[in-house]
């Protein structure tokens, strides 16, 4: 037998043998040198997908993110379409994922639902789906410990029964943090209905994602050309404003031991540091804005942490670990939306210390959101 044929049967058998063993013995195979949590990483159960269905035929103009994704995703996309790719990936947790996962050397995923989650429905109808996914994600945790944790949905616009939630979600459900998905029904989590949210989170020492979702129906307009209001801009603009809107309205004054994790190397942000700092103590001297106790690049250290998702440039990672600190940046995919391998080869790429990319790759996601 020529050396070659022999290395494909040996590949073959070893593929095969994959198969049967545990999941355990499953990320033992797929693991390089170091541990890998994905932080970033979306989901959506069928009821959602209905109801999402439901209130873009019934209601198309209700946000934006009606056009640039949910029908395109769920709506029948093309057969073999990246769309319908999403859609089949984002309904599978055990088979599929846990596969691309072993593939690309990836230990744990970090599950969230994807946008809009349950914020886009009427309060009521919102927390019901909370509930019913929140179950839905911790059986699958339950199903496969050692591969996923997740984040916690709720319906912020119905803050007593996210409160409840909340503390369910951590206490009962063992969730490590929550998602939120941007701005609810057009208002942003500086608004002080939101406040009893902001308070339980931080209560329970467990953070928030804040994930994008097209922008507010306030500043739509000027992204529904071009397909500019999804991952190309407009996400990056909305999350980005809510994240700024929270720093200049003294929320981690109120709340100093909230913390925020922002996703695509933190939404712009660290790019706009300088002048945030610069434009804050101006407009504070000047009267036009409430003083701060910090600087903004003070909350975004303090209060702030960043992931990489679907954001593989060398030169801005030098940046955010500039601005953020090498403590505050976490690894994250975007699966399905990104490519897993490509996520890993990133940071196994990058220009970093050994030290620095455990801290990326596993180490300060197991601080942040509790995992040991
Ligand atoms: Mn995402």
């Amino acid at each position: 037998m020529d050396s070659d044929r022999r290395k494909f049967l040996t590949a073959t058998s070893a593929v095969l043998a994959v198969s049967t063993w545990s999941d355990a013995t499953r990320a033992q195979v797929g693991k390089a040198s170091v541990r890998k949590i994905a932080t970033e990483e979306a989901f959506a159960t069928p009821e959602l997908v209905a109801a999402w269905l439901d209130i873009a035929r019934s209601d198309p103009a209700a946000s934006l993110d009606i056009s640039t994704g949910i029908l395109s995703i769920f709506d029948n996309p093309r057969p073999g379409s990246n769309q319908d790719r999403f859609r089949r990936q984002l309904l599978d947790i055990d088979t599929e994922r846990l596969h691309d996962m072993d593939g690309a050397g990836v230990d744990m995923q970090l599950l969230s639902v994807t946008i809009p989650g349950v914020q886009i429905f009427e309060p009521a109808r919102a927390s019901a789906l909370a509930i019913t996914t929140n179950d839905h994600l911790a059986a699958a945790i339950a199903r496969h410990p050692t591969r996923f944790a997740g984040l916690a949905c709720f319906a912020p616009h119905d803050p007593v029964q996210a409160v409840r939630e909340m503390e369910r979600a951590v206490n009962v459900l063992g969730l490590k943090g929550f998602i939120v998905n941007s701005h609810t029904h057009d208002l942003y989590l500086d608004d002080p209905r939101f406040a009893p949210v902001l308070e339980a989170a931080e209560a329970l020492d467990r953070p928030i994602y804040l994930h994008p979702r097209a922008p507010s129906n306030g500043m739509a307009a000027p992204f529904r050309d071009y397909s500019m209001g999804g991952s190309i801009w407009g996400f990056g603009v909305e999350a980005g404003t809510h994240a700024v809107r929270m720093i200049l309205s003294g929320v981690f004054d109120r709340y100093p031991r909230l913390r925020i994790v922002l996703g695509h190397m933190g939404e712009a942000l660290p790019f706009w540091m300088w002048r945030l700092d610069h434009m804050a103590a101006r407009r504070a001297k000047d009267g036009r804005m409430k003083p701060l106790s910090l600087a903004p690049s003070d909350y975004f250290r303090r209060n702030f942490a960043v992931t990489t998702s679907g954001f593989e440039s060398p030169e801005v990672l030098d940046l955010v670990i500039k601005v953020a600190g090498i403590e505050n940046i976490m690894w994250a995919i975007d699966y399905p939306y990104e490519s897993s391998r490509d996520a890993a080869a990133f940071i196994d790429g990058a220009d970093l210390t050994g030290e620095q990319r455990a801290r990326i790759f596993y180490r300060n996601a197991e601080r942040h959101f509790h995992l040991i």
